[in-house]
């Protein structure tokens, strides 16, 4: 899709800056977190501004890891939470905003942080993780696309990084989900620059993926697990995408999950399916969560948020409480039973691999009105 002039100005205007405009739909000044409202969508600058007041608050619990830059020079950012310890403690990671659209899940990722660091000091069980795991929250990954998909109405949708078209092609993008190295382009995605799952012109082209990557293969030694935020649906995706493999712990991965299914359903009815992509979504390759399985990261989630269709990407703010609270309990009961657990599963990290070659002539036709 061609940008028109108006937006094109805008984007130019906006990169190099980490600043947007101020916009109707609210600039906050913080003096504290308490101002901060969990309940309403926050553009960037106002999530920057949060995340400085986060560290501020909490020296001796949260720290910055600026881990990379996006397409525009924008600095990609993880919260780092946790209490000091002596000896080596383990990582959990969560990411939230791979996909421009979904604001719901950075909303969660803001809520997920305001709740373990109120809780951390009643909370007897959750100080004993936080002595001994170290907590790695990207509340926004795609800074590039959220911030594009605030410019206004037409730009809401926008679900893609924000990298120049390769050359003989016009649309802006990857989807950053397509672009892990993990049976890269094979399954689920698309050599068109202007599709929406668009997987770039070569595993991690994208400065995002690539960013998250280096993180996490640094830390992969001692991650108990990977959470990446998405919505809609209303789905616990376990590995793979990819058909024809399977996690050598699948079994373990549905538990988990289905037991996380059940805490979130207790808080406010809603029900969340679990399952791997092929079996309760589509096929795809290329994604964050098989990439981390895949390298031997454990325990591996993607959970797609509210609803399952009604509002879609556009789920009001009046759902963003009761979403964020059924879901950090089903969040919750995954970081119990992985800390509780703590040695890795043992053994390859692919089971079972037939010998079908997948070409990009297989890839599905998915429509792209239903990607999440
Ligand atoms: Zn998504």
């Amino acid at each position: 899709m061609l940008l028109s002039t108006g937006l094109l100005l805008l984007a130019l205007f906006l990169q190099g800056s980490n600043e947007v405009p101020q916009t109707a739909a609210g600039s906050e000044t913080l003096a504290t977190t308490g101002d901060y409202n969990y309940t309403k969508y926050h553009p960037m600058h106002e999530i920057t501004s949060w995340m400085e007041m986060v560290v501020k608050e909490n020296p001796d619990v949260v720290s910055v890891e600026v881990y990379g830059k996006t397409y525009e020079k924008r600095n990609i950012t993880a919260l780092k939470i946790g209490l000091k310890s002596s000896g080596e403690k383990k990582v959990i990671w969560m990411d939230c905003g791979i996909h421009a659209r979904e604001w719901i899940a950075p909303a969660f990722c803001q809520w997920f942080v305001k709740e373990i660091l109120t809780n951390y000091k009643n909370d007897e069980r959750l100080r004993t993780i936080l002595s001994n795991v170290d907590f790695y929250v990207t509340p926004v990954l795609n800074v590039d696309g959220y911030m594009y998909s605030w410019i206004n109405s037409s730009t809401r949708l926008w679900r893609k990084s924000r990298s120049v078209p390769p050359s003989g092609c016009d649309c802006y993008g990857t989807d950053l989900n397509r672009n892990f190295n993990a049976n890269w382009g094979m399954i689920g995605v698309s050599r068109n620059c202007c599709e929406q799952i668009y997987c770039g012109s070569k595993a991690l082209s994208e400065s995002e993926a690539s960013a998250v990557t280096s993180l996490v293969e640094s830390l992969k030694a001692r991650m108990l697990c990977f959470f990446t935020i998405h919505s809609h649906g209303q789905l616990i995706l376990v590995p793979y995408g990819y058909p024809e493999i399977v996690a050598p712990n699948y079994g373990e991965l549905m538990q988990v999950a289905q037991e996380a299914s059940k805490a979130i359903k207790s808080v406010h009815g809603m029900e969340y399916t679990v399952g791997a992509p092929p079996a309760v979504l589509y096929p795809n390759s290329g994604s964050s969560r098989d990439w981390a399985r895949l390298i031997g990261i454990p325990f591996s989630f993607t959970f797609e948020l509210r609803d399952k269709g009604q509002f879609g990407f556009l789920l009001p703010e009046d759902q963003i409480q009761p979403t964020c609270e059924e879901v950090y309990a089903g969040v919750r009961s995954i970081i119990d039973y992985v800390y509780d657990r703590k040695s890795p599963a043992q053994g390859g990290s692919v089971a079972v691999a037939t010998a079908a070659v997948w070409t990009t002539l297989l890839a599905s036709c998915v429509s792209a009105a239903a990607l999440l």
